[in-house]
């Protein structure tokens, strides 16, 4: 169960796809930024032992003293764990490879799928945002940011079969909605590396629309070389290509979130 909170909470929103390489990392990074952009004071939690979300934001894994393995260990005080990232109201609660254990050493610790939201919950009067970046799986760690959210965002490859995984998402998260999280909703999906020259693309951009007509995003995020260099150089989309197509759809994108949460508020 969620613990029962009074005052503003913040808006926790989980990236997650359990498919591996869909955009989850390059959409949590961009769309917190531009969030952070906006005025909004925002932690990025990086619950993937990969730590891309961490490397992207161009912090060195080398450097980590506390990591969001702490926060679901009980091993920190909560407080102590958000990390500037030399943005304005942007922090990371960064992840690294130790994380990847944490799944086995929770076997058997009492709400296990609760660590992450008991551990925000020190945390939650300083953010009005909490955006989550997933491993690729449905695991204990995925399970932790879905009871730890209020909604999910779904990040969508335009390809083959990309339909047939949302409908594996959709029955797993209806699952958690009633066996964990009752409150969870879909934010919704964002199709990501959108090519527009291939039919592929737009077929499966017509089809999502067609099942699933409310949850798609009106903003396709293209795909673009200049999105994924910027990690390598630790740097977000507006700040490697400002008015590159990628950063423009990013920032795109988080109007229509900030725009979505608005109306189920
Ligand atoms: P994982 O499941 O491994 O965590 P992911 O779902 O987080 O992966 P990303 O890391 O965001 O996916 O993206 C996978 C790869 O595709 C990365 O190399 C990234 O830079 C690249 N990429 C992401 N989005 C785009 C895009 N719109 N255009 C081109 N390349 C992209
Ligand atoms: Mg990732």
């Amino acid at each position: 169960m969620k613990q029962q909170l009074t005052g503003p909470q913040p808006r926790i929103v989980a990236i997650a796809n359990q498919k591996g390489g869909v955009g989850k990392t390059t959409t949590a990074v961009n769309v917190a930024g531009e969030l952070a952009r906006r005025g909004q004071r925002v932690l990025l939690v990086d619950i993937d032992p990969q730590g891309n979300a961490t490397t992207s934001l161009g912090i060195a894994k080398a450097s980590l003293t506390v990591t969001t393995y702490d926060l679901l260990l009980g091993n920190a005080s909560p407080e102590t764990l958000p990390l500037a990232t030399g943005r304005e109201r942007l922090d990371l609660i960064p992840a690294d490879q130790e994380l990847a254990g944490a799944a086995v050493e929770l076997v058997g610790v009492e709400r296990r799928e609760w660590r992450l939201h008991d551990g925000l919950v020190p945390l939650l009067p300083r953010y009005d945002w909490i955006i989550i970046d997933c491993p690729p799986s449905l695991g204990l760690l995925t399970l932790n940011a879905l009871c730890a959210a209020n909604a999910v965002l779904i990040p969508l490859q335009c390809e083959y079969l990309a339909l047939e995984g949302l409908a594996q998402l959709k029955t797993t998260l209806e699952r958690v909605r009633e066996s964990l999280n009752p409150t969870l909703r879909i934010l919704g999906v964002v199709m990501t590396m959108y090519d527009g020259r291939t039919n592929l693309a737009q077929q499966v951009v017509d089809e999502v629309q067609r099942y699933f007509p409310r949850l798609i995003c009106r903003t396709l995020i293209p795909r673009s070389v200049r999105l994924s260099e910027a990690p390598s150089h630790g740097r977000l989309a507006y700040e490697y290509d400002p008015h590159g197509r990628g950063a423009q759809a990013y920032a795109l994108l988080t109007e229509e979130v900030i725009g979505r949460e608005e109306r189920t508020v």
